[in-house]
């Protein structure tokens, strides 16, 4: 099956020189490319991918500095670019502005960027243009490479193999029947309706005493310590005092980045930790779908993760989780290819507000950030174990979403998508495909 392996590369001086050149390089072309193919449709016609490829090779005698980036990555910006297009049109696709864009490009071909193990520590990889590039080897390669993406993630340059491990998908589960419902916190990262209790510090006591209400824990699920998170607002405010262009500016964001590649890197790891968990204990697995949630959020306002400071602090608690939670989907799918699990999605609406004892709604049941009291039957749990066990029942009672939002049978249908997932995985993102 194809997987994911990051490793961070050891770059000398005149490489990351090379790197951010290139990156530059393809970031004009993708942005120079779009402007194009908006052209032609705004006039009727239409430019494809063959075409943009020979007229790119022409531009090299105009513009000799496009032959400084290796020929095969500006092809696969292209080609990127066409299947961003094809997929979702021209119109919705995004320039890569210098602010927003992470760079990172892929050399498409594995003959062309042979890979050598140096010793126990240390292996390298041929790049063109960039001669031999060192990097740490922090895990064993464990297959074929299929394809070699360079991108720099807040602090450091990493090189992404998209691998074929050649291992089998298993068809069933070890544990059949096994099923748990995940719902996402914001002081805890995920809790099942087992009981189990998923964040950085592992707390798997059912415990409601040791819970802080939001904006008081640590922000971000202790995914940033309160000094970091402290640091964040502080830089933060000190961005908006800095003028466009400046070198305090640069300054600035520069060390946002590395914060904030920090924050990434830990929530992978929690991901693919949880992920593993959570697909070898069960056969199935429910969580939430994020779409539903992202729309109905503003609707029920702070009803749905009641607390008394549900401002600034869990602001930024809140969109540490969000981003984060993709990131525990697509790890989740990607496991569940090799145990068999099912991963199913379904519709969040009132998941806390609701009793999964008597399925009575009413948002005075949730007392407080850590306990649920039905107003109703009385029924006593933990918050997020009861929001957990309501995600399961929802799957019990039909109400499954699939990516795309629309009505769907429970069985499996998540899982098939898994291949585009990786494929997506291949790119910058957090590895969750390890
Ligand atoms: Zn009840």
């Amino acid at each position: 099956m194809l997987a994911g392996r990051r490793y961070r590369l050891e770059l000398d001086f005149g490489q990351v020189l090379i790197a951010e050149k290139v990156a530059g390089i393809c970031r004009s072309v993708w942005n120079t490319a779009l402007e194009q193919r908006r052209e032609y449709r705004r006039r009727g016609a239409y430019i494809g991918y063959a075409q943009q490829c020979a007229q790119l090779a022409e531009a090299k005698a105009d513009f000799p500095w496009l032959a400084e980036a290796p020929a095969q990555v500006l092809q696969q910006i292209l080609k990127d670019l066409d299947q961003a297009c094809r997929r979702h049109g021209t119109w919705k696709i995004r320039w890569k502005s210098r602010a927003r864009w992470k760079p990172s490009f892929r050399f498409p071909t594995p003959a062309h960027t042979p890979v050598e193990k140096l010793g126990r520590k240390w292996g390298r990889v041929f790049l063109p243009k960039f001669g031999w590039a060192k990097f740490r080897l922090s895990r064993p390669l464990g297959g074929r490479v299929k394809s070699a993406t360079v991108c720099f993630d807040g602090r450091h340059w990493f090189v992404s193999f998209l691998i074929d491990d050649g291992l089998p998908g298993a068809a069933e589960h070890l544990l059949p029947g096994t099923e748990a419902g995940v719902d996402r916190g914001v002081v805890t990262a995920a809790t099942t309706s087992e009981g189990e209790f998923f964040d950085r510090a592992h707390v798997t006591e059912h415990t409601v005493s040791t819970h802080t209400p939001p904006g008081e824990g640590e922000p971000g699920g202790a995914f940033l310590s309160a000094k970091e998170a402290e640091r964040y607002l502080r830089l933060q405010r000190r961005l908006v005092r800095t003028q466009r262009g400046s070198k305090r500016r640069k300054k600035v964001v520069a060390a946002l980045g590395a914060l904030m590649g920090r924050l990434r890197t830990r929530r992978a790891d929690f991901n693919t930790q949880t992920a593993h968990r959570l697909t070898r204990d069960h056969a199935t697995v429910v969580v939430e779908d994020l779409q539903v949630t992202n729309m109905t959020a503003s609707a029920k306002g702070t009803l749905e993760r009641p607390g008394k400071n549900v401002a600034q602090k869990s602001g930024l608690n809140q969109a540490i989780l969000n981003k984060g939670w993709y990131g525990l989907e697509r790890a989740l799918i990607s496991k569940a290819r090799y145990t068999g699990s099912v991963i199913v999605k379904v519709n969040p609406a009132y998941t806390s507000q609701r009793c999964s004892a008597c399925t009575a709604v009413d948002p005075k049941s949730r007392e407080s950030q850590a306990v649920f009291r039905c107003t109703t039957c009385g029924h006593v749990e933990h918050a997020d174990v009861n929001a957990a066990k309501n995600i399961k029942n929802r799957k019990a009672a039909g109400l499954v979403v699939s990516g795309r939002g629309d009505l769907q049978a429970p069985a499996g249908s998540v899982k098939r998508q898994a291949p585009r997932s990786i494929a997506r995985g291949t790119h910058c993102a957090p590895r969750a495909a390890a």
